[in-house]
């Protein structure tokens, strides 16, 4: 086989593959920083430039393609390095990188509470679990932890497995962990700033978190440096905002919403809860907040708008209790559910991240 024939031919191939948010192809841009064949195997080396490994999925895929129209025999391996980050941001991106095994961190936040942030977490968790993709919740809402008393597991202790992390505790088909199952409740914490940011890095690095699609982080309320320390230390696939009808609620979406443009960290969308209220007994929608403000909003913002939930005592009973509403075969409801679930979905596998 002539290699400098064969390699001329690779770097025109891949000529045809685009880079990401990007008009250039993986060559000119030099994404595809190397080629090298060894014997019976080819080399590509990517240069990533800082982004998750999971965005090239696809570029890798078209790179085996190309290669094999060429030489069907060859084996193909594909190198994914990125240390030719631009130095501005390298203080910014150094350690942003994820443990392996999790795929996506996706940032669940509002910006105040009660609007029933956890609550749509540990549901939408689920409902994406059931579609088969592998889904953890990290209860970061260090200052009330609710998603161990939702999820009905408040009087689980989580063990320490071997390699000396903390093991989840899972339910419901999901991989779940909270500070609230670590500490006392009996005894609270005086929490400082860096104490707080140190636990969630912990959190997120030394728990077993095991093979995820995406890790569902159930964010403290506003929009605090917390946010902003996580989109430093980690890739985060994207964030996604919870509101309420009411005007205040909105405003403080639009603070979040602005907050992580900066850090650049993508927003999947927003979604308003409690938008109206659905009678159980007529099964009547009852607009009494006045509905469609996120909406308006998202539109507004040239955001999606993942959907709405209505009001229904139901989801509260339920989630006192510790049972989701969604494992509850309530299409009246779940419903509004499987609409956001969707619209997660297809905004993970438009950025090839699952
Ligand atoms: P946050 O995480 O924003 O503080 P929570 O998820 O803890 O909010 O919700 C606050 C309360 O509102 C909880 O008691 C929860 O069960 C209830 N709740 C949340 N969403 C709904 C809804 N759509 N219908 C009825 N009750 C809800």
């Amino acid at each position: 086989m002539d290699n400098t024939k064969f390699k001329k031919q690779v770097y025109e191939a891949l000529k045809n593959i685009k880079d990401i948010n990007s008009d250039t192809n993986i060559v000119d841009n030099k994404t595809l920083h190397e080629v090298v064949i060894d014997d019976n195997q080819i080399n590509l080396i990517l240069n990533i430039k800082g982004n998750s490994p999971n965005y090239y999925n696809k570029i890798q895929e078209l790179c085996k393609k190309y290669v094999k129209e060429i030489n069907n025999k060859i084996s193909i391996n594909i190198i994914l390095t990125s240390d030719n980050i631009n130095k501005k941001t390298s203080s910014k991106m150094e350690n942003n990188s994820n443990p392996v095994g999790l795929k996506n961190i996706i940032l669940i936040a509002s910006g105040k509470g009660g609007v029933g942030k956890s609550t749509v977490t540990n549901n939408l968790a689920i409902s994406l679990a059931k579609r088969g993709l592998k889904v953890g919740i990290l209860d970061a809402d260090i200052y009330g932890p609710s998603q161990p008393r939702m999820l009905g597991i408040n009087n689980e202790k989580p063990s320490s497995g071997k390699n000396g992390k903390i093991n989840t505790i899972e339910k419901y088909g999901i991989r779940c962990m909270s500070i609230g199952l670590l500490i006392d409740e009996k005894r609270p914490i005086v929490w400082r700033g860096p104490m707080v940011h140190g636990a969630l890095e912990q959190l997120i690095k030394d728990v077993n978190w095991g093979e995820l699609d995406m890790l569902l982080v159930d964010m403290p309320p506003g929009t605090g440096d917390i946010h902003l320390t996580l989109s430093q230390k980690f890739f985060i696939s994207g964030a996604i905002i919870v509101s309420t009808p009411q005007d205040i609620a909105l405003i403080d979406a639009q603070k979040g919403l602005n907050m992580f443009k900066k850090v650049n960290v993508p927003i999947i969308g927003i979604i308003e809860n409690m938008s109206f209220f659905l009678c159980p007994n007529c099964n009547e929608r009852h607009e009494i907040f006045g509905n469609g403000g996120a909406k308006e909003t998202a539109n507004n913002l040239k955001e999606t708008f993942l959907g709405e939930i209505p009001l229904y005592t139901e989801i509260r009973i339920k989630s006192d209790n510790g049972e989701p509403i969604i494992e509850k075969n309530n299409d009246q409801i779940n419903k509004y559910f499987f609409k956001i679930t969707d619209e997660v979905e297809k905004f993970l596998k438009e950025n090839s991240a699952i």
